[in-house]
């Protein structure tokens, strides 16, 4: 069973004719999917923008065991404080300049203010990926507090996929190897909200030529744009990593 949910947090990046062109793109490419924005099943609605009370709740529940604080630090402060990322796919380790202070305590919304989670200082987080094996991340040095609610008033990818996993019965999922430091997070996120944590299978990124993650600017290489070349679906599925 394949569900599709369609993550569409971002008000800045998400427009209804994006989504029906992901709908026709993945079904020419074979893919279907049992439960879905288009074709409804028992854990609707299936698009984020439709589930903010669900991760409303999930983020007084951390509020109220202590597990995120509210924090003022600007973009600019951050970039300043930074040590150079280690790693391009992902954000520098938050200084902690804002976990003692105890900001936003008696908030009843999170709007506002940027919400960060209190990761547990030098636990080891491993786990077993079905694809690339096992995979071991140290909190607090391989990621430090990481935002789950943004000053925008928008839950962060963290929060939302981990509150949706559990709540639509998620058992696998299957993303892209640069978000396996994000698993890990993750997992934390899951243990403070007492969820259980579904199996994990991450893929190759798929590369230009000169090694490249493909991104907008390759645009060429998109499914719509391949398909308008000519191309087959199975002659674009047989060059994707094999999942
Ligand atoms: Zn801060």
């Amino acid at each position: 069973m394949l569900a599709f949910r369609n993550e569409d947090l971002d008000p800045q990046r998400c427009r209804t004719e994006f989504v029906q062109a992901i709908f026709e793109d993945l079904r020419w490419l074979g893919i279907e999917w049992q439960e879905g924005p288009d074709c409804g099943g028992p854990f609707g609605p299936y698009a984020q923008s439709e589930r903010r009370e669900y991760y409303l709740a999930a983020w007084r529940r951390l509020l109220e065991q202590g597990k995120i604080y509210a924090c003022k630090c600007s973009r600019k402060d951050l970039a300043s404080a930074a040590s150079a990322p280690n790693d391009v796919d992902d954000e520098p380790v938050y200084p902690g300049t804002c976990r003692e202070l105890n900001l936003g305590t008696a908030c009843e919304l999170p709007a506002g203010m940027n919400w960060r989670f209190r990761v547990p200082d030098g636990e080891v987080v491993e786990f077993v990926d079905q694809n690339l094996g096992p995979q071991r991340f140290v909190a607090g040095s391989d990621f430090g507090d990481f935002l789950v609610w943004r000053r925008d008033d928008v839950p962060s990818y963290q929060l939302a996929v981990v509150v949706d996993d559990s709540a639509m019965e998620i058992t696998e999922v299957v993303r892209g190897a640069d978000l396996l430091k994000s698993t890990a997070r993750q997992i934390l996120l899951c243990r403070a909200l007492g969820y259980d944590t579904p199996a994990r299978y991450h893929c190759e990124l798929v590369r230009d030529d000169a090694g490249l993650r493909l991104a907008k600017r390759h645009d060429a290489l998109s499914i719509r744009a391949l398909r308008e070349q000519g191309w087959s679906p199975e002659a674009v599925r047989v060059s994707l990593p094999q999942i």
